[in-house]
C-alpha cells in the first residue's frame, strides 16, 4: 500500500495550493483528481489581495499573476446596462485595483480567469518537491483507523481500485464534495436559491466595450436579464443566464437558442461567436457544519458554497489551506497537538459564515435596482421600464439604487481584515458577529488574530512591504531594537522563532514602533507562519526567549494560559 502523510482530494485551486504549501513546509503529499484535464470554465475572476499575499509568501510571484490577468483600466468597473451595447443605468468601481490599495496591501486585486490562474499554480507546483498528482483518479471511499486513514481510489481505465494510507486527508473536492458526503458532514444554510446556466463563449467584443470597459455587466431588461462577465474582452466571456430547472433542461438550450441569447445580451449580432460550454449550477449559501471529521479536513468549496455575488469562493478556500497546512505540518512533525488542528474550524468557519452572509446580502441588494426599473405588470410594467431606459437621468431613484450596490463591489475588509478567535492564539478578542464586521472599510490593527498588516518599510535602501519579513514556515517575533538588549547573544538565534527587529533589520520611515503597534518600546508581536498575530506582549520580561518559547508551546498545544495584562490593541 502506498503511504503519504497527507492525501489531498481534488486538484482545483485549493487542493493545488494546499500541496504547494505543504511542500514548502517539508510535508510530502499526494493529490488525487478525478478529471484527466483541468476545467476550462472561466468561473472565478477576482483574485484578491489576501490570495496574492499568500501566493507571494509561498513562492508564487504576484507579478506573474498580474501579467496574466486583465489590466485594472480594463477590469476596474461594474456596469448596470440594458445590454452590453445599450443604455447604462450607472456604474461602480470594481474592488480596489488601483494604487490607493497600496497603503494597505502590496498587491491590489487582479482579475484573471480561473483557468489561467490555475495554470500558474500548476506550473509552480511542478518545481515543488514531494508532491505527486494523479489525474483521472477518483476517491471512492475511505476508512479511518486509530493510526490513520486508508483511502480507496479508482484510476480511470484501471480494473482494480488502489488503496492509499495517509495520516490526514484534505478534502478540497469542491461544492459537491464526495468526501463530505462519505464523512456524513451536513451543510448549513440555504440551498438552491437560484439556478443559472453558465454560458462560456468566445468573441472579440473589445471594440464594443472600448468606451465602457469593465468586468461585470449586469443586464437589466425584460427579456434576458443576467450578467455578462468579461475575462478577456478579445476572447473570453460568460453569460450567466437565470433559468428554472423545473420548466427547462440543458437540452432545451441548443446552439441556435444559445447564440440568440448571447447576441441579445450583447445587443448586436456577433460574427465570430463560438459557444464553448454551457453548464448549469445552483446558487447556494451554505457552510459545512464541521470543518473536521476525525482526520479529514474540509477546505474551499467543500467547506463553503457562497453565492458568486462577492467573488469570495476561491479566495476564501486558499486562505483555508493557508490556515490548515502549517498546523498539519507541526502536528506531523510531532510539535503540535491534535487540539491545534481543532483551531482550523474555530478560525476559518466564522470567516465563511461572514462571507456567506455578505454574498447573500449582495444578491438581495440587487433587488433594489430591479424595483427602481420594473414596476407593475404587463403594458404598465413595459411603459415604466421604457421611460427609464429612454432617460435614466430623470429618475434619481435609479442612481440611489446603483449606489446601494457599492458594498457588493468593495469587500476589501472581508478580503483582508478578518480576525481569528481560537485556542491557538493568546488572549484573542471575542468572536465578531457578522453584522459588526464592515464589508469595505479596513482599519489596520495589530490585534491578536488579525494578519500582520502590510506597511512600507525600508530594508537595505529598498522600499518593501513588511510582509517580506514574514516566514511561511516558522514563528516570527517582531520587536524594536529598544528591546534587543533583553536578549543574550545566544537567545537571538532561537530555533523556535525568527527575530525581526525594527532598527536592525528594517526601518519604518513613517512612524515609531510604539505609535504603530500601540505597544511599549520593549513590547513584541509574535506572528504565526500564516502571518496572523498570535500574541501581543506589552513589555518583554528578562529572558524573553524562554518566555516566548513557552507562549509558542501553548499555541501549539492550543491551550494558552490567559495573560491578563496583554489583551490590549
Ligand atoms: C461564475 C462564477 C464566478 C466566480 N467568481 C469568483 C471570483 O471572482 N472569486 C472567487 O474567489 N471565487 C469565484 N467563484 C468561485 C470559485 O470558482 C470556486 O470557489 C473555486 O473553484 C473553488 O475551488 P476548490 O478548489 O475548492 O474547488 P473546485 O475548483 O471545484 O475543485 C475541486 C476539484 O475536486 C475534484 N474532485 C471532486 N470529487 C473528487 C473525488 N471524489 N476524487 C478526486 N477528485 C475529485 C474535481 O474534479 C475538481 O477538480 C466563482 C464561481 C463561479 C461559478
Amino acid at each position: 500500500m502506498l503511504k503519504f502523510p497527507v492525501l489531498i482530494v481534488g486538484a482545483g485551486p485549493v487542493g493545488v495550493m494546499a500541496a504547494h504549501m505543504l511542500s514548502g513546509l517539508g510535508v510530502p503529499s499526494l493529490v488525487v483528481e478525478r478529471r484527466l484535464e483541468r476545467s476550462t470554465a472561466p468561473k472565478a475572476h477576482a483574485v484578491n489581495s489576501r490570495t496574492l499575499e499568500i501566493c507571494e509568501q509561498v513562492g508564487i510571484p504576484a507579478r506573474s499573476i498580474r501579467q496574466a490577468g486583465a489590466a485594472a483600466e480594463q477590469a476596474g468597473w461594474v456596469h448596470f446596462v440594458t445590454d452590453l451595447a445599450g443604455t447604462s443605468f450607472g456604474s461602480l468601481p470594481y474592488e480596489r485595483q488601483g494604487d490607493t490599495a497600496l497603503a494597505d496591501t502590496p498587491f491590489p486585486l487582479i482579475n484573471i480567469a480561473q483557468p489561467l490562474f490555475e495554470n500558474l499554480l500548476s506550473e509552480h507546483l511542478e518545481s515543488c518537491p514531494d508532491v505527486s498528482i494523479w489525474r483521472g483518479c477518483e476517491l471512492i471511499e475511505y476508512a479511518e483507523t486509530e493510526a490513520g486513514i486508508i483511502a480507496t481510489v479508482q484510476m480511470r481505465g484501471a480494473s482494480q481500485p488502489v488503496q492509499i494510507a495517509s495520516q490526514y486527508i484534505i478534502a478540497a473536492d469542491g461544492a459537491g464534495s464526495t468526501m463530505r458526503k462519505l464523512a456524513g458532514v451536513a451543510l448549513e444554510g440555504l440551498a438552491n436559491l437560484d439556478h443559472f446556466l453558465m454560458i462560456h463563449f468566445e468573441a472579440d467584443l473589445s471594440k464594443l466595450v472600448e468606451g465602457r470597459p469593465g468586468v461585470l455587466h449586469f443586464l437589466l431588461n425584460q427579456e434576458n436579464s443576467g450578467v455578462l462577465i468579461c475575462y478577456e474582452a478579445q476572447k473570453t466571456w460568460v453569460l450567466m443566464h437565470s433559468y428554472d430547472p423545473t420548466q427547462e433542461t440543458l437540452a432545451d438550450y441548443d446552439q441556435a437558442r444559445t447564440h440568440a441569447l448571447v447576441e441579445q445580451a450583447v445587443g448586436k449580432s456577433i460574427s465570430d461567436l463560438k459557444i464553448r460550454n454551457i453548464s448549469p449550477w445552483s446558487m447556494c449559501a451554505e457552510v459545512a457544519q464541521s470543518y473536521r471529521k476525525g482526520r479529514i479536513f474540509f477546505a474551499g468549496d467543500a467547506a463553503h458554497r457562497f453565492p458568486p455575488t462577492g467573488g469570495l469562493g476561491l479566495n476564501t478556500g486558499i486562505a483555508d489551506a493557508h490556515n490548515l497546512t502549517w498546523k498539519l505540518a507541526r502536528v506531523l512533525n510531532g510539535i503540535g497537538s491534535d487540539a491545534l488542528l481543532d483551531s482550523y474550524q474555530a478560525e476559518r468557519r466564522p470567516v465563511a459564515e461572514i462571507n456567506t452572509t455578505q454574498s447573500l446580502e449582495n444578491a438581495s441588494t440587487l433587488l433594489h435596482l430591479l424595483a427602481a426599473l420594473f414596476k407593475g405588470e404587463g403594458a404598465q410594467a413595459e411603459a415604466h421600464f421604457l421611460a427609464r431606459k429612454a432617460a435614466p437621468e430623470k429618475y434619481p431613484e435609479i442612481a440611489e439604487a446603483v449606489e446601494l450596490q457599492r458594498a457588493h463591489f468593495d469587500s476589501f475588509n472581508l478580503q483582508i481584515g478578518y480576525r481569528y478567535t481560537s485556542d491557538a492564539l493568546i488572549n484573542p478578542a471575542p468572536q465578531a458577529q457578522s453584522a459588526d464586521v464592515p464589508t469595505s472599510h479596513y482599519i489596520p490593527t495589530y490585534a491578536v488574530g488579525v494578519r500582520l498588516p502590510h506597511w512600507w518599510i525600508e530594508q537595505d535602501g529598498t522600499r518593501q512591504s513588511s510582509h517580506v519579513l514574514l516566514s511561511p514556515t516558522t514563528f516570527t517575533l517582531w520587536l524594536d531594537e529598544a528591546a534587543l538588549p533583553l536578549f543574550t547573544a545566544e537567545q537571538k538565534s532561537s530555533s523556535a522563532f525568527n527575530l525581526v527587529v525594527q532598527g536592525r533589520d528594517f526601518s519604518d520611515p513613517d512612524t515609531s514602533w510604539a505609535a504603530r503597534t500601540g505597544l511599549e518600546e520593549t513590547g513584541a508581536l509574535l506572528v504565526r507562519p500564516d502571518g496572523h498575530i498570535a500574541w501581543r506582549c506589552e513589555t518583554l520580561p528578562k529572558n524573553p526567549s524562554a518566555y516566548t518559547e513557552e507562549r509558542i508551546d501553548e499555541i501549539l498545544a492550543a491551550m494558552p494560559a490567559p495573560i491578563e495584562s496583554e489583551n490590549k490593541e
